[in-house]
């Protein structure tokens, strides 16, 4: 039986012009994101994942309504929020929180991070001074820093630090949602390690539901229930995270998946890279099936044409696994 989604994505597309110059009578258009759908139930975490430049970036920032769509709609429990009213759409935002790649761009170095993990609050009139206070202070705790470190400026916290301070702003109005963008790639190791079970326990405490963007797989495998593959702007694998990392059906999602690191074999950095060769230009891509020119069970078929998303999983469910390939692999990558 199928549930209303906290959030789902229905077709959203990206189109940005491309050159041409101000006085360009027509300007042609680069789609940065085709037609890409996903649902994301409450209390769990959806990842996209791809290599840079496969539009995930684009992809959530329209999903927060940062980046306006070209097409497509998204919807928030079940009523759609794009082009909605201004009271829609604020209603949207107090129940999202963000939180962005660069710990030290995202806050304002003049403000201190009391007044800082505030701002949420105050631009949506939520509690009174008081009961600010006492929720800024809860919000440090909860985020593993003290309660004078709200008096500090961000130059004076780690980076670690300072992410646990934009997650604590993300978390101030209660949010259901979290949308974070690459949250974990400026951190060292160690500290990554840290944010991500601190993000898993705020998960389990609070109930949240996390869009989380990543190119680090095996961060991915460790916290996503559902993995979303992009590539060149499109959705081409989707499944729940054990299905995915276990029996890969899209020869690209297998070629990322050599990227990922075992036990004991310490961490590769870069990431999702493991596939031959380059992406192609959104500017000019390939016909048919866009990996064909670095997929090594390409066939004349994949040249012509583009493969559409088909399920390939046992069930019919919202846990299908659909996988967009007119050749799909078969059978498990681990013992
Ligand atoms: Fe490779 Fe063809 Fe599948 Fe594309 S459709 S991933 S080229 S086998």
């Amino acid at each position: 039986m199928s549930t209303t989604p906290l959030l789902e994505a229905r077709g959203l597309t990206k189109e940005f012009p491309l050159g041409g110059g101000l006085l360009a009578k027509s300007k042609s258009l680069v789609r940065a994101v085709s037609d890409v759908s996903f649902r994301l139930e409450a209390g769990t975490t959806l990842a996209l994942v791809g290599e840079s430049g496969c539009g995930k970036t684009t992809l959530a920032r329209m999903a927060a309504l940062l980046t306006p769509a070209s097409g497509g709609s998204v919807l928030y429990r079940g009523e759609e929020v794009t082009g909605g009213s201004r009271s829609a759409l604020k209603s949207f935002r107090r129940h999202m929180g963000l939180v962005f790649q660069d710990p030290y761009a995202s806050l304002n170095p003049r403000m201190t991070a009391a007044r800082t993990i505030a701002e949420p609050m105050l631009i949506h009139g939520a509690g009174n001074r008081l009961e600010r206070r006492y929720r800024v202070q809860s919000l440090l705790e909860h985020v593993g820093l003290g309660p004078r470190d709200g008096e500090r400026y961000p130059h004076t916290f780690s980076g670690g630090q300072r992410q646990r301070i934009a997650l604590a702003r993300a978390l101030a109005l209660e949010p259901e949602l979290v949308i974070a963008d690459e949250p974990l790639s400026a951190l060292d190791v160690s500290i990554q390690s840290q944010m991500l079970n601190l993000m898993r326990d705020l998960q389990d405490e609070m109930g949240l539901a996390f869009l989380f963007i990543s190119h680090d797989l095996a961060v991915v495998e460790s916290f996503a229930h559902h993995v979303a593959v992009l590539y060149l702007g499109r959705i081409v694998e989707s499944a729940d995270t054990t299905t995915l990392f276990r029996t890969p059906a899209h020869p690209y999602t297998r070629a990322l998946m050599k990227a990922v690191p075992r036990i004991g074999e310490g961490r590769r950095h870069g990431g999702a890279t493991a596939a031959p060769g380059e992406p192609p230009s959104p500017v000019a891509p390939p016909p048919g099936c866009a990996f064909h020119p670095r997929c090594p069970k390409a066939q004349a078929l994949c040249r012509d044409q583009r493969p559409q998303l088909e399920n390939i999983g046992d069930g019919g469910n919202d846990d299908a696994h659909i996988c967009a390939c007119h050749f799909p692999e078969t059978g498990s990558v681990r013992p």
